[in-house]
């Protein structure tokens, strides 16, 4: 666990957060997880995916571009938390890595669609259940999101469809997540998602009391 806090007798501890972000494609989310990631007071949990690469993505920075196979072997011995089929392909977060973070008082940041979501929500381990903050971030209309899907231009005009047929979707979900963030400007996104994260990081439930080891001699005499 993370060391926050002592005063003369005591440590105050905090526990891992899960920050689990989702958002229909075009709300702004990989913009905002990017603007998030520079300054890095968490652990970003790299995915697993069948698609392709886009120009631009890394190996083992944006996700792992995994083989169907090789994807499939993983959902055999049971290596993802969650996963899900999201616009045709295998979308996955490895367990091990997260839970290990949390248990070390690290906190996640997971980006995740509305299915993943929902199974880490109906995960019953309690160290997830402890550690789970959901965040929504409600895109501006459909037809908003066609004009930022085109634009970015890296979806062909099929794919384009089924992404916003799925954001329709998506949208619905909203009321499952703790928060919702309404998206504006990136710098509004970034100032209410840093928010979201001070108020997780301040709740009570989430620290602990252990009692300070006395290293100088004759202390406490
Ligand atoms: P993209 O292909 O645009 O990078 O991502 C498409 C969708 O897959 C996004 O909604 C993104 O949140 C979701 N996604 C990315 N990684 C994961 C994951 O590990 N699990 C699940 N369930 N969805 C993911």
């Amino acid at each position: 666990m993370e060391d926050i806090h002592s005063n003369s007798r005591v440590h105050f501890q905090r526990t891992g957060i899960l920050f689990v972000i989702s958002a229909p494609s075009g709300a702004g989310k990989t913009t905002l997880c990017t603007a998030l990631r520079q300054k890095p007071d968490f652990v970003y949990s790299v995915s697993c995916t069948t698609r392709l690469p886009r120009p631009g993505e890394d190996e083992g920075e944006d996700y792992y571009f995994l083989t169907q196979e090789a994807f499939e072997k993983k959902i055999a011995e049971d290596d993802f938390l969650e996963y899900a089929q999201v616009h045709d392909h295998y979308y996955g977060t490895l367990k091990k890595p997260v839970i290990d973070q949390l248990q070390r008082g690290i906190d996640v940041l997971i980006d995740i669609d509305t299915h993943g979501a929902a199974t880490i929500r109906a995960n019953q381990d309690p160290i997830i259940q402890h550690a789970l903050a959901d965040v929504f971030i409600m895109p501006p209309d459909l037809e908003e999101l066609r004009r930022r899907l085109e634009r970015r231009g890296t979806e062909s005009a099929q794919e384009v469809e089924l992404r916003l047929a799925n954001a329709a979707r998506e949208m619905e979900c909203w009321r499952d997540y703790r928060y919702t963030i309404i998206s504006g400007s990136m710098e509004e996104n970034i100032e209410k998602f840093r928010a979201v994260m001070r108020a997780e990081r301040y709740q009570s439930r989430r620290f602990s009391i252990v009692p300070k080891v006395s290293t100088s001699q004759g202390e406490g005499n």
